[in-house]
């Protein structure tokens, strides 16, 4: 579902924010002990889905890699695309999951862009254990399968119930089973004892800076929004990547420190914000700074997604660890019913005081796209506020049309200005 990007960008279209370079710092040292742990092989590695229990794997002494940050990453270098044909040509359709393809295909290549951004990586680390959580769609499992066989490791999996209207005892007990029935397979991978002290201490961590990344999107419901959406598609990192971690809650307080100041100044991350838009769905990661600056160039924020609130674990609790991690992966908008979802989104669009509606309609993503079954248009009529539909695709750019993107987005533009006269 996600990756942390920094090279999609030529000219700054919009004031950038100075904890930024502390992100950048962030995923570089994140990079880097990855690294140097597999080439030493300690400490020990667990490949994790995005919205995965990374939480148990780091208090088991794992270091944490998350095969879609390297995904977004070849989308955002624009490396994705000619590698995609390789997954396919093993059989991995080219309609299914590009974050997937993409991946896979870099592997077989033997390419990463981790080697032109961070000097001395030459690969992605290597997998002791690979754990799973279908919360977010069905790919991963196969995804992670294909590694484990390559790298010879064991893959632990969560399944996940889908399309989930409220959540309710059955479903987090059946999950924390889960949850707890990866612990032994675990300790065999990793030869230490689970401690249930140190998952507590993890847990309070995570909640902490699932907290912290919360209020830092919720500074954009100000108005002017000091943040937008491509901003949070790269501050996120740590909130994806470190969460469980103090270092990444120190990242966000001063994120934090520097939206309050920029608010109490009333900067906002446009210059002119006319118009405040909400983003749903993937973003479209080779097109990060054309669609900032198509969307800023209109004088429209994108300013909140559902994407980037997909970090947020607000239930996580650590006097309660397995229930509450239960509960927090099960909540997820990515899981839920489509009348949950509305609910989510009617709630959303009122807390940002947001002007219209962009859906990404991701060709290859399926599971995070919420166009095809009627919902805009019932969410139009109950909200009165408009949407459009953009067809693309989060890695794979021949799905894409640019002129097409412009013409609509333009004209989108033009009709919430005729609705503001
Ligand atoms: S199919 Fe969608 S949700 Fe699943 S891994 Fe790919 S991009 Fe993420």
């Amino acid at each position: 579902m996600w990756g942390n990007i920094m090279s999609d960008e030529k000219k700054p279209v919009r004031k950038k924010l100075k904890a930024a370079a502390e992100v950048s710092r962030f995923m570089a040292e994140y990079y880097y002990e990855l690294d140097a742990a597999s080439k030493k092989g300690k400490p020990k590695i667990a490949w994790c889905t995005s919205v995965g229990p990374a939480e148990i794997l780091r208090a088991m002494g794992f270091l944490v890699y998350f095969p879609e940050t390297h995904s977004a990453m070849l989308g955002a270098t624009r490396m994705a695309t000619e590698l995609i044909p390789e997954a396919n040509a093993l059989g991995y359709s080219p309609d299914i999951c590009s974050y997937l393809t993409a991946d896979i295909g870099a592997f077989l290549r033997g390419v990463t862009p981790l080697s032109n951004i961070y000097k001395g990586i030459e690969s992605i680390p290597k997998p002791d254990v690979l754990v799973f959580n279908t919360n977010q769609c069905r790919d991963v499992q196969d995804w992670f399968s294909w590694y484990g066989q390559k790298f010879k490791a064991p893959v632990l999996g969560i399944y996940t119930h889908r399309n989930v209207g409220k959540v309710t005892e059955v479903h987090v007990a059946s999950i924390a089973k889960q949850m707890e029935a990866l612990i032994e397979p675990l300790e065999k991978v990793s030869g230490r004892p689970f401690q249930f002290d140190e998952l507590k201490r993890v847990v309070a961590l995570s909640r902490e800076c699932s907290q912290l990344w919360k209020e830092v999107l919720e500074t954009a419901t100000v108005k002017p929004s000091p943040l937008t959406f491509f901003d949070g598609t790269t501050l996120m990192g740590p909130a994806v990547v470190g969460r469980g971690t103090q270092k990444a809650i120190d990242v966000y307080k001063t994120l934090l420190a520097e939206l309050k100041d920029r608010i109490k100044k009333n900067e906002g991350a446009l210059q002119d914000e006319r118009f405040r838009l909400y983003w749903d769905g993937m973003p479209v990661w080779g097109r990060l700074r054309a669609h900032s600056e198509l969307f800023s160039d209109l004088k429209a924020n994108v300013l909140a997604s559902t994407y980037c609130n997909s970090w947020i674990f607000s239930t996580l609790d650590e006097n309660d660890p397995f229930d509450t991690m239960a509960k927090a992966y099960t909540e997820l908008f990515i899981v839920r019913s489509d009348s949950e979802k509305e609910t989510y989104f009617t709630n959303m669009l009122e807390l940002f005081k947001v002007d219209g509606v962009i859906y990404h309609d991701a060709k290859t993503c399926p599971s995070n796209t919420n166009c095809r079954y009627g919902m805009p248009q019932r969410l139009e009529q109950k909200t009165g506020i408009p949407s459009l539909i953009i067809n693309a695709d989060l890695n794979d750019l021949r799905l894409i049309s640019d002129e097409q993107t412009k013409t609509n987005v333009e004209a989108f533009i033009e009709q919430l200005e005729e609705n503001q006269t």
